[in-house]
């Protein structure tokens, strides 16, 4: 049978509650188990897909197009897993369900309630992830404990737990042991409240991860241990890791997180095969180059609304054992000043909507294409290249996306025909994977080492083909296209040390073991560059 994990939150949110499932998923898959990971949030927007990145950082897209929180790419990145529209539940997903339910009649002629009904269909929920071949579901429920949004779910796993035995199904409760500096204590005080809110609705947790930033002492662990009806063994610290996020699986190894949980879930403990997480936090820890990534933005300090992408980095700093620093300069700041960039070895103008931030996008372009500096555009920043050289080289100088300028007399990036007349914002996108041809003879190609590749995409607006042939002409390159030849995917400039765009979302496919090809020519470039400017320095 298969056995469920639930990960709930205490105390205060940002813990790193998607990190600790994360790396928790990973160490039951180096012992052989195969994993399925969900997140349910209790807010109650349909999905994260019309909110803003300032409230819940990026929105991370699956596959089969789900319009996801940002979690489900740590899952995907530390576990391998592969999420889709069942990975990711909100409030407003699953209340929208039991309506649509009630209107056509489905109830019977039954009052709609909160237990069953929304119950229920959080339970059918966290059965959707339990697939043919699945030894353990994994469902993290976001928020924090005492929320008013979250108390459904809760109960629902309440329920659930007591349905299949607390043998089949755990709970596991992270919470935050606070270093309070001018006593220079621990306390663990709001630990023991948040458990006591779960005790309160019936749900009592089976582990203890405490979040701290200093080591605990015995003393605490027996404290937290009577105070919150957990086993003393069970009550497990991860203290704050001290240079990257991939320390926090082989912290939690070395606690036997994954050991305890699989006993108390009665499945065998079998070896545990880590060698290849070992030799990649070497490689984080031990880099041999170093380059500096400017990340030309619009949501200034909020590194959440570009999470992929410097995880994406960090990939390809692991391939090329390497340090890629990355920091974000707000778009609008680089109209005016676009040298600023001089001082960077790589430039990534990543995707985005609405015009704020264009104009600086546009300038930092003509900049680093000008100054062959190393570029990858991403969506938007792709779309701001097509504008940039249609302006440019080719003299159009109102070229626009529609998006920006409806009037513009040249739209070089235009709505897809689908979606012209349409008002709705929500569910309107062309989302998830789709294939694209690769050209022969394009650095795109020789990345890629294939002709044919799958890419995770969301946006609206479209390459505009009546400009396809000038701007070629003129000396941009194709690079890819949708197979019927429709869609320009990629774009790239010949001559150039790296300039290339892309209308989809290379940031979704890059794994820490399998950095992807486009970010890896980034950094690759950019190393390149920094030693050739070094080189001409000492000569
Ligand atoms: N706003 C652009 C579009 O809708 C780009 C989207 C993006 O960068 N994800 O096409």
């Amino acid at each position: 049978m298969t056995k469920f994990i639930f990960i709930t939150g205490g105390v205060v949110s940002g813990l790193g509650k998607g990190i600790t499932a994360a790396s928790l998923a990973y160490l039951l898959k180096a012992r052989g188990y195969t994993v399925a990971m969900q997140k349910f949030d209790p807010y109650l927007n349909v999905d994260p897909g019309t909110m803003s990145p300032y409230q819940h950082g990026e929105v991370y897209v699956t596959d089969d197009g789900t319009e996801a929180d940002l979690d489900l790419g740590h899952y995907e990145r530390f576990a391998g897993v592969t999420c889709d529209r069942h990975s990711n539940y909100t409030s407003g997903k699953i209340y929208s369900r039991v309506i649509a339910r009630e209107r056509e009649g489905k109830y019977l002629g039954a009052t709609v309630q909160m237990i069953p009904h929304i119950t229920n269909e959080i339970k059918e929920a966290i059965r959707s992830a339990d697939k043919e071949g699945v030894d353990i579901v994994m469902t993290e429920i976001g928020g924090t404990a005492g929320d008013i949004e979250s108390l459904p779910f809760l109960e629902a796993v309440r329920q659930f737990q007591n349905e299949v035995g607390r043998r089949n199904a755990i709970v596991l409760h992270l919470t935050l042991v606070p270093f309070i500096h001018a006593a220079g204590e621990l306390k663990t005080k709001p630990s023991q409240q948040s458990v006591s809110i779960l005790h309160n609705i019936g749900i009592f947790p089976d582990v203890l991860v405490c979040r701290t930033e200093v080591p605990m002492a015995e003393e605490h662990r027996r404290k937290l241990a009577l105070f919150c009806n957990v086993p003393q063994e069970l009550v497990i610290e991860e203290e704050d890791v001290k240079h990257s996020i991939y320390e926090v699986p082989q912290e939690l190894a070395e606690r036997k997180l994954d050991e305890k949980v699989l006993q108390l879930l009665e499945l065998p403990v079998a070896e545990s095969r880590m060698d290849d997480w070992n030799d990649l936090l070497d490689r984080v820890l031990h880099p041999r180059g170093s380059c500096r990534i400017a990340l030309v933005g619009k949501y200034a300090g909020l590194r959440d609304a570009y999470k992929s992408i410097f995880e994406s980095l960090s990939h390809s700093g692991i391939a090329l054992r390497s340090r890629v620093e990355c920091e974000m300069i707000e778009s609008e700041e680089l109209e005016k000043s676009p040298e600023r960039l001089e001082e960077f070895d790589g430039v990534i103008v990543p995707g985005g909507f609405g015009a704020r931030g264009v104009e600086g996008k546009v300038a930092a372009l003509t900049y680093v294409r000008k100054r062959g500096i190393p570029c990858l555009g991403i969506c938007l920043g792709m779309q701001c290249m097509v504008i940039e050289y249609a302006r440019n080289v080719l003299g159009l100088s109102k070229a626009n996306s529609t998006e920006f300028d409806p009037e513009t007399p040249d739209p070089v990036i235009d709505l897809m025909e689908s979606q012209r007349g349409v008002r709705q914002k929500g569910g309107t996108m062309r989302l998830g994977a789709y294939p694209c041809r690769l050209q022969p003879d394009t650095l795109a190609a020789q990345l890629y080492g294939c002709q044919e590749i799958q890419e995770r995409h969301r946006h609206r607006f479209e390459f505009g083909n009546a400009y396809r042939e000038p701007l070629e002409k003129a000396g941009m390159a194709i690079a890819g296209t949708s197979p019927d030849g429709n869609l320009v995917e990629m774009v790239e400039l010949k001559g150039h040390p790296f300039y290339v765009g892309c209308q989809f979302h290379p940031e979704f496919l890059s794994r820490p073991f399998h950095s992807h090809p486009l970010f890896t020519g980034l950094v690759q470039a950019a190393l390149q560059r920094k030693e050739t400017a070094s080189h001409a320095q000492t000569h």
